[in-house]
């Protein structure tokens, strides 16, 4: 869990590019990580995203989630429909955890990254130097842990 103020008592507040979505979360994040693949870069635009794992029940999201969207089996994920900012992301894989980018929140320097998913396929010319652990895969195991220990 990070450890700063903002994120362990659970007062984050959050809004999309636009501000026509906002975001409120009631509980810390069960963790936080980069994401190194290819679908996070796409979707950001940026070389690297980095993204907090909530109880879904824990966050308000106003006006409420619509369906979303699924373009690969097992991920949906919702945009904001006006400004298209990405809002949270749903992996089958890792149940019971909403990912919403870190750079949502307003106290988003709270929400410092604690792991490094798909570090095999980091980008050649990004150095983020610090001693995270790393997954060259998706860190499925680390990251259900982190919600395993919370429950
Ligand atoms: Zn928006
Ligand atoms: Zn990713």
């Amino acid at each position: 869990m990070p450890s700063d103020t903002a994120a362990l008592t659970g007062n984050l507040t959050g809004q999309c590019y636009c501000g026509a979505v906002r975001v409120k979360a009631s509980a810390a994040p069960f963790t936080t990580a980069y994401c190194h693949c290819s679908d996070c870069r796409r979707i950001s635009g940026a070389p690297v995203s980095a993204l907090a794992a909530f109880a879904p029940d824990s966050l308000l999201w106003t006006p409420a989630l619509g369906v979303g969207v699924s373009h690969s089996a097992g991920v949906r994920r919702w945009f904001c429909t006006s400004c298209g900012s990405p809002l949270v992301a749903r992996y089958e894989y890792l149940p019971d955890q909403s990912y919403v980018p870190i750079g949502l929140f307003d106290d988003a320097s709270s929400l410092a990254p604690q792991s490094h998913s798909h570090a095999g396929s980091a980008l050649s010319w990004l150095h983020l130097r610090d001693d995270l652990p790393k997954s060259t895969g998706s860190g499925r195991g680390r990251l259900n842990d982190a919600s395993d220990q919370n429950d």
